[in-house]
């Protein structure tokens, strides 16, 4: 049984912040802010790809009302709202998540490294043939 599973079925001890039949939300464990949180859907999924559409708004629903919990009760200046797809995206648990990522402006209550550069230049074109095909 995955380690989400786990704390799913109360055999692996978490920080709950939240919990309904389907959806459970906790601490993460090795947090990147102060307050980074986890929303889970109890029913082992492996990824965002596969999770059932009303799972999925469910899911997304509860991460919508607790990051509003998280903006307005911890005084956060904002929020990353995100979910990883496979290891080549940094998916190291491979039971569908969405990282809560509280933002501050003061430097000490995250350590959070985000970057996008830029790719060269493509064929913006074919690109989009591709991606609609
Ligand atoms: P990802 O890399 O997107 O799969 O994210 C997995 C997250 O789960 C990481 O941020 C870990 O710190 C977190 N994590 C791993 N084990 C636990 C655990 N037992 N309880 C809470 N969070 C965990
Ligand atoms: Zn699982």
């Amino acid at each position: 049984m995955c380690i989400f599973c786990e704390i799913a079925n109360g055999n692996i001890p978490a920080n709950i912040v939240y919990e309904d039949d389907q959806v459970l939300a906790f601490l993460d464990v090795a947090p990147t802010s102060y307050g980074h949180t986890l929303v889970v859907p109890k029913q082992h999924t492996e990824s965002f790809l596969d999770c059932n559409p009303a799972l999925l708004h469910h899911v997304m629903d509860v991460a919508q009302q607790l990051s509003n919990k998280l903006m307005n009760n911890l005084n956060c200046d904002g929020i990353n709202v995100l979910t990883n797809v496979k290891e080549a995206a940094g998916q190291t648990i491979p039971h569908f998540h969405v990282h809560l990522i509280p933002r501050y402006e003061d430097s000490a209550k995250e350590n959070v490294k985000f970057q996008f550069g830029e790719i060269d230049k493509i064929d913006v074109e074919q690109l989009v043939s591709n991606i609609i095909r």
